[in-house]
């Protein structure tokens, strides 16, 4: 601990609301009835750790005595978060325990009542912020394994790793659809089909959430309408029909909430015209009315100030914060200054122009969820244990290999190219992706837009995966490219090539991506390989479908990657050299071009995708028969044969066609041997029909 880790809980520990043995609801309302309208305030606010830092509130520090003070104690702050990666120095496991814990240790003592702190952060593919951790893919590529138990494993591992921590909270998953590959977050989603996206959200919202005392509460966000970036442009204003909303863009939330999600945050953008979070219809009548959550509503970064300063709905900060709590906002993210929220809700409160009965609710959502988390009874972890729960290669090797996705497998000299073999002895693996694991991290990775220069992260390249286990007469060599002679006399000597080509990480806005273009260097690379003669196999690390219309007819296999994580290259080299038979699926259109758009199952463009959703190819065939589909008791099963040269996984993929545009009702994988036929009892999506 930086400060002491001791609380004095004895002189209140008589108190009903201390007692574990009673129900929460009790436990709250004893609870609130002791607390002042200050102190309730500050349940309301959450504020960036750096803010409780020595420094301007952007650099990362200690923490600052005067400020825990002003802001955990005068203010009574209720939750910190980690926005944008903001961690303790050095950025280990263990130092993100003990500064939790200082913080715990402060908050309680400060408040009379001894309330613990909500912690929050992104755990978006692993506990992604702390040095050290175990990077999943992106759900992206996690969507592409069409496996929520997969999924729900990856979650409940990066809830405990979290919590091992001292987080208690994660701003994780999304479930808005990822419709327009543009965009910045695409690979934040799972795709673009509501019922996959809802069986996979709902899957992460029971890893997330599987214990109470060593997982973290969920947070399904951006409620609702922010995945139709309009352009692919992050936080521009939605326009969506109710038809749309209700058909594809709530089925996920609905999910999530059915799955007992703690907590939902709000769309920054406004839907057709009016800011999300100042909207009672949204967050008050569709949220609580329809979807029947009871949850905790949580603002988005500083959100509350853009009703101001953006939006221009609020003539000042009393009024935002008025409105914002009015129209069903729970806890605001980050307020102009750390401690100005708080002051404002108790004078609203004590003017009467914010209700007791409201300040009460949302403070009340606040205290549930510290109490059904265990806090009050246990709000320290163990630093010394930290290290080892962040930690989980095998499961980010397996989920990495489960969304390897192979979409081109031409025959080269009397059989298809892939798998390699000793038919190919020289592999020569070409690029700077394949040597640096920033690219197959992407965003959310250390920091915000990825990981930092020069910061070493423990992962498993493309290239350190080819070279640690080739096949029997394979070797592997490497160029990066940057030296186009020395790259063809390499590439003279080679039998064949793995091109391996990786979208520059990031995040939000910032990963915005107009003309879904590789790079200039990666371009370049590609036509010149392509002059070389020899054969290429080429491994896209990204987290969105790219612009390959220069790419696949200079490619006589490609492999999509997406952004497989601290494993991925263990993936990559398994499935090129057939260690592993890629069963991953595509859980988006491919657009031909960046100018088809939109191009999904639900919206078809009339320029037909470069490759339709669910593709994905094995190297072995698979043939299906006999579905018998029961849409009323919502049950199906199909009978599948491996009817190819090897053992693999197959996945199926069941679709409601009756209209023009499809979407998937059901979806079942089977692992077969050569040879052997199964019947699969396919799992019917929570949010089909
Ligand atoms: C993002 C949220 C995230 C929050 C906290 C915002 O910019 O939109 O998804 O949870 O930052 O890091």
């Amino acid at each position: 601990c930086l400060l002491a880790c001791t609380v004095s809980l004895a002189s209140a520990a008589s108190f009903p609301y201390q007692n574990p043995a009673l129900p929460t609801a009790d436990r709250v309302q004893d609870l609130l009835s002791r607390m002042t309208p200050e102190e309730k305030a500050g349940q309301l606010v959450q504020i960036n750790v750096t803010s409780l830092m020595v420094g301007n509130g952007y650099t990362r520090g200690p923490l600052d005595p005067d400020k825990l003070g002003a802001v955990l104690g005068k203010a009574h702050v209720g939750s910190v978060l980690s926005g944008g990666g903001a961690a303790p120095v050095p950025n280990t496991p263990a130092a993100w325990a003990e500064m939790t814990n200082a913080l715990q240790t402060y908050a309680l003592n400060a408040s009379p009542l001894h309330i613990p702190l909500l912690y929050g952060a992104d755990g978006v593919h692993g506990h992604n912020n702390v040095l050290g951790a175990t990077l999943f893919p992106h759900n992206i590529g996690l969507a592409a394994s069409f496996d929520p138990v997969l999924a729900q494993q990856v979650a409940t591992s990066t809830g405990v790793a979290m919590r091992a921590t001292g987080v208690n909270w994660n701003f994780a998953p999304v479930a808005d659809l990822g419709r327009d590959p543009r965009w910045g977050r695409f690979y934040e989603t799972f795709g673009e089909d509501p019922s996959l996206v809802a069986a996979m959200v709902a899957a992460q919202i029971r890893g997330f959430q599987a214990s109470p005392l060593t997982g973290v509460a969920a947070t399904v966000k951006h409620f609702i309408g922010y995945g139709q970036a309009p352009d692919g442009t992050d936080r521009a204003p939605a326009t969506v029909s109710a038809s749309t909303l209700k058909a594809l863009m709530l089925p996920p939330f609905q999910a999530a909430i059915d799955a007992g999600a703690a907590s939902v945050m709000v769309n920054s953008g406004s839907l057709n015209g009016e800011p999300v979070h100042a909207s009672p219809q949204l967050l008050s009548g569709l949220l609580r009315d329809d979807l029947n959550f009871g949850g905790i509503t949580i603002s988005d970064w500083d959100d509350v100030d853009r009703l101001k300063s953006v939006y221009r709905v609020a003539s000042s900060d009393q009024d935002a914060v008025k409105q914002a709590v009015v129209a069903g906002i729970d806890v605001m993210m980050v307020p102009t200054r750390a401690d100005d929220y708080s002051v404002i809700v108790a004078q609203l409160a004590r003017a009467g122009t914010l209700s007791t009965a409201r300040l009460d609710q949302a403070a009340g959502r606040v205290l549930a969820l510290k109490f059904r988390l265990g806090l009050f009874e246990h709000p320290f972890v163990n630093a010394s244990e930290a290290a080892a729960r962040v930690v989980n290669r095998d499961l980010a090797y397996r989920a990495a290999s489960a969304s390897m996705t192979l979409l081109k497998n031409s025959e080269s000299g009397g059989g298809p190219l892939l798998p390699l073999s000793a038919r190919t002895p020289r592999v020569l693996v070409v690029g700077p992706a394949a040597n640096d694991a920033r690219f197959q991290l992407g965003g959310w990775s250390v920091d915000w837009q990825g990981v930092p220069a020069g910061v070493n992260v423990p992962a498993v390249t493309v290239l350190a995966g080819l070279r640690a286990n080739p096949p029997g007469g394979v070797s592997v060599t490497y160029q990066d490219g940057s030296r186009p002679a020395d790259l063809q006399q390499a590439a003279r000597n080679a039998d064949v090539i793995v091109s391996v080509l990786g979208e520059q990480p990031g995040a939000e806005g910032k990963a915005d991506s107009p003309a879904l273009a590789l790079s200039a260097d990666d371009l370049a690379r590609v036509q010149l390989l392509h002059t070389l003669g020899k054969p290429v196999v080429t491994v896209l690390l990204a987290g969105r479908p790219l612009d390959l219309r220069s790419v696949l007819p200079a490619s006589d296999a490609f492999l999509m990657a997406y952004l497989p994580g601290s494993e991925g290259g263990r993936a990559v080299a398994d499935a090129l050299w057939g260690a592993r038979n890629p069963s991953g699926r595509l859980p988006f259109s491919w657009p031909a071009r960046p100018d088809a758009l939109p191009s999904t199952l639900a919206s078809p463009s009339s320029v037909p995708p470069l490759f339709a959703f669910g593709s994905g190819l094995s190297y072995t065939q698979f043939s299906e028969r006999a579905l018998d589909i029961n849409a009323a008791a919502r049950r199906a099963s199909v009978t599948v044969s491996n009817v190819g040269p090897r053992a693999g996984q197959h996945t199926v993929l069941a679709y409601d066609g009756s209209g023009a545009a499809r979407h998937l009702v059901a979806v079942g994988t089977v692992r077969l041997e050569k040879g052997e036929t199964k019947t699969v009892a396919l799992t019917w999506l929570p949010a089909a029909k």
